[in-house]
């Protein structure tokens, strides 16, 4: 069991993409209204999407703006790397809770 559990950790750990571009967060799409009177947001089309990055820390959402749509995809790129590397993470560490249990004393 621990021979087969070793390997499949050791498979894991080697998907484990790299930090460099990882952001924890979610992407929010926005459309707003703007101050000019006779603009055509006054009638429903409203401008957007505007980009922002939503960070929850400690029960509070921190607002980044994104100031350019391209950034907005880089950003949803970074999220699922995050998503891919947390959802490895709780696999491994599953398996290092089998494998902590199997340890002989
Ligand atoms: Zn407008």
């Amino acid at each position: 069991m621990s021979k087969y559990l070793r390997e499949r950790q050791k498979e894991l750990i080697k998907e484990v993409p790299s930090l460099k571009g990882v952001i924890r967060g979610t992407l929010r799409e926005v459309y707003a209204p703007c101050g000019k009177r006779n603009c055509r947001c006054k009638k429903g089309f409203l401008h957007g999407p505007y980009y922002y990055l939503a960070v929850r820390t400690k029960g509070k959402t921190k607002m980044y703006y994104l100031p350019h749509p391209s950034l907005g995809k880089k950003a949803k790129k970074a999220i699922a790397q995050y998503n891919k590397l947390w959802n490895l993470f709780c696999k491994i560490s599953e398996i290092n809770i089998k494998l902590l249990k199997e340890e002989k004393r």
